[in-house]
């Protein structure tokens, strides 16, 4: 790993043939990380840490000063190159491809010496050759579905179709409902089942509703689309039912709720009793659909996420004639299943919700995607497989190690904040307190011994493996809520805070350059996987943590906030939303700083908890200067250097409605500008690109 500085080639091209050679040679990285560990403990010598910033992606013809993202990433982004099979190039992307490697290496390769890991691994390679088996695929095209086109077909009152949107859903078709299982708001110890909106083909409601680009382009795309799904399919009618189909969707997207208001824990807490809803929600007929999603019988009560929209769906029922209703959840069963359908479905599929969405140019190839399935379908049988050989013990420890420091600067932070009442201080304190972290990998793997899945049968396989997972879930009703199971896999290049638990996540894909080195000197591994690791602790505190109690009730507004703590909250958080929403990403195209508030406000909160925690960590003594550059610059170019990105303008649009982060470019630039510790380490001055006044600078924490 240390051969990358100095090594000729792009930073990108040198960056991925290093992870494959440590893809290669797992035994080298675990000694290196052992290595390490006692480097961080002070017993090892000095000279086995590098600084774990890439100085060949710097632009060093640009003023860090002026624009810290272009001086940290100029060279990168000249050289990066979106692959034609995505929408994106980010050290995410990259890692993301190189873990798919090496799962393909296990899947492809013998089978694992362990015994315990063989029965998964098995079923895992079954399901991977049933993907494989295109001229199979071909001579079946979509007839594996014959039977679920009869139940449709067989829909034709308000009643059956309800009936048959919930058995749909069981196999993952969408409907106007989805259904979840998860902590109850108000007894987080035990399950609840929420019913909310779903249904739309486009990404989001806006799609149906905004004008001009790429809004227009998409509806006209989109009923072609479906069309074509449908003709494919056998429908002789196709041409007329995809623009009723439309028509349809667009009622729909008229009576959903806001992002905003979907993702408010309080306003979408409606708990309901079962055998009420005919009485309070008339239009909808409840019994059949909780029935068909098997639901009825096992609890008394279920929380409607979006109440007024559950009557529009009713009366829409009755309005729209059977035969659209019935030709939409065709389309809605093809979607699901188009991609393991034969040559023409996947390609319509790929034509619409890849080119035309999201601008990628070419598909993945077919392996990636059969990975992709087994990823979907047996997310932990391959992640127990990975892990094996793949994760060090000793990352787990100097993880763990770096969360320690994170949450003594988080309780500092909290003492110094100016804004909070005693008796609050004491609450933040307390749930701090009780924080629960993971690290890794689950301590208990999922079980599927009873998932059948048999050669030569791809899409049964699919429809076995979904119906497992949707019962699974919905297994749960009725008992102890079982706070060991995590919510996305250990070979996952990502991080996850859940409040009803007051817990936070890292798994074991993450932990790898560039957000954590675990040869670098600590200043580059607080500025990114540190500063990820406050960002989730922050997300405990915010506008939707304070809503949250330390044993993860939901309290609602201002939960333990006191009124006056919240509306100095607010004036904060308005500050921070007006400074976001001033960015422009593309021509025309802002940021909405009230949809990406609370991400916003961790990615502040998270750098400045990171960096206290870096000073922590060095317990009064200097930091070193590694290739010139002091530790808290190292920690700030690392925050930066993680959030590199180069991505397609249709999705980057996409990504801006639909998505409560800011894009990755903007998070790498703003937050720093709130940094006081930026300003010392980089001298920057009025008249910077960078500079805001300390008026204008917003703190939370
Ligand atoms: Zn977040």
């Amino acid at each position: 790993m240390l051969a990358r500085r100095g090594a000729k080639g792009s930073a990108h091209t040198q960056y991925v043939l290093d992870r494959r050679l440590v893809a290669r040679t797992p035994m080298k990285c675990h000694l290196l990380a052992l290595a390490c560990l006692s480097l961080s403990l002070g017993v090892a010598a000095a000279e086995v840490q590098h600084s774990g910033i890439d100085a060949s992606a710097h632009d060093v013809a640009i003023r860090p000063q002026d624009n810290f993202y272009q001086y940290v990433n100029g060279g990168w982004l000249r050289a990066a190159q979106i692959p034609a099979d995505g929408e994106r190039i980010t050290p995410s992307s990259e890692l993301d491809a190189i873990i798919r490697q090496r799962l393909k290496g296990i899947i492809e390769g013998p089978q694992p010496e362990a015994a315990e890991l063989r029965p998964d691994w098995q079923k895992m390679t079954r399901l991977y050759r049933s993907y494989l088996d295109e001229s199979r695929l071909e001579s079946l095209r979509s007839t594996p579905l014959a039977d679920l086109r009869q139940q449709i077909a067989q829909a034709d009152t308000p009643e059956k179709l309800c009936l048959a949107m919930g058995e749909l859903g069981r196999l993952w078709v969408m409907s106007p409902f989805s259904n979840s299982v998860l902590n109850d708001a108000d007894d987080p110890s035990i399950y609840a089942v929420t019913i909310s909106q779903n249904g739309l083909g486009l990404p989001d409601r806006d799609y149906y509703l905004e004008k001009g680009a790429p809004f227009e382009q998409a509806r006209a795309a989109y009923v072609k689309h479906l069309a074509t799904l449908l003709r494919l399919d056998g429908d002789t009618r196709a041409k007329e039912h995809a623009p009723a189909v439309m028509a349809l969707e667009t009622q729909l997207a008229k009576a959903q709720w806001s992002g905003a208001d979907s993702s408010d824990p309080t306003k979408t807490n409606n708990r309901i009793r079962i055998d009420t809803l005919a009485q309070t929600m008339p239009s909808l007929d409840w019994s059949a659909y909780l029935k068909g999603a098997g639901i009825a019988g096992r609890i008394d009560n279920i929380v409607v996420a979006q109440p007024g929209y559950y009557e529009a769906v009713g009366k829409l029922l009755h309005s729209v004639p059977a035969d659209t209703w019935q030709a939409y959840l065709r389309t809605q069963m093809l979607t699901a299943y188009a991609t393991y359908l034969s040559r023409v479905f996947v390609e319509e599929d790929f034509a619409f919700n890849s080119r035309v969405l999201r601008g990628i140019k070419v598909n993945t190839p077919r392996w990636q995607r059969g990975m992709d399935l087994i990823e979907a379908s047996m997310g932990e049988g391959l992640g127990r497989q990975y892990v094996a050989q793949y994760f060090s013990p000793a990352s787990k420890a100097r993880l763990q190690h770096m969360v320690d420091m994170l949450v003594l600067a988080a309780r500092e932070e909290i003492d110094e904040a100016d804004w909070m009442e005693p008796q609050t201080r004491a609450r933040a304190k307390e749930k701090l307190s009780t924080l629960h972290v993971k690290i890794g990998y689950p301590d208990r793997w999922r079980d599927y011994s009873q998932l059948d899945i048999r050669a030569g049968d791809l899409v049964g396989n699919v429809r076995r493996a979904r119906s497992f997972e949707y019962n699974r879930n919905i297994g749960k009703l009725g008992h102890a809520v079982d706070k060991d199971e995590w919510y996305i896999t250990p070979q996952t290049v990502d991080a996850y805070q859940y409040p009803p638990q007051n817990e936070i996540v890292f798994p074991a894909g993450l932990m790898q350059p560039p957000f954590f080195d675990v040869d670098a000197e600590d200043a580059a591994n607080y500025g990114a996987i540190g500063a990820s690791i406050g960002h989730e602790i922050s997300h405990g505190f915010d506008n939707i943590g304070s809503q949250y109690a330390a044993d993860g009730r939901l309290l609602g507004k201002p939960g333990w906030f006191t009124t006056r703590d919240q509306a100095r909250f607010d004036e904060r958080a308005h500050a921070m939303a007006v400074q976001y929403d001033k960015v422009e990403v593309l021509p025309g195209h802002f940021i909405n700083g009230q949809q990406t508030l609370s991400e916003n406000v961790a990615d502040n909160t998270g750098l400045a908890m990171a960096y206290r925690a870096y000073q922590l960590s060095l317990g009064g003594k200097p930091a070193p200067v590694i290739d010139g550059l002091t530790g808290d610059q190292r920690l700030y170019m690392a925050w930066t250097q993680k959030w590199r990105a180069k991505v397609r303008d249709n999705e980057t649009i996409r990504l801006l409605r639909s998505n409560p982060h800011s894009p990755r470019q903007v998070r790498g630039q703003e937050a720093l500008k709130n940094q006081d510790g930026f300003y010392r380490a980089f001298d920057i001055k009025p008249g910077d690109g960078m500079y805001l006044a300390p008026a204008q600078r917003v703190k939370l924490w």
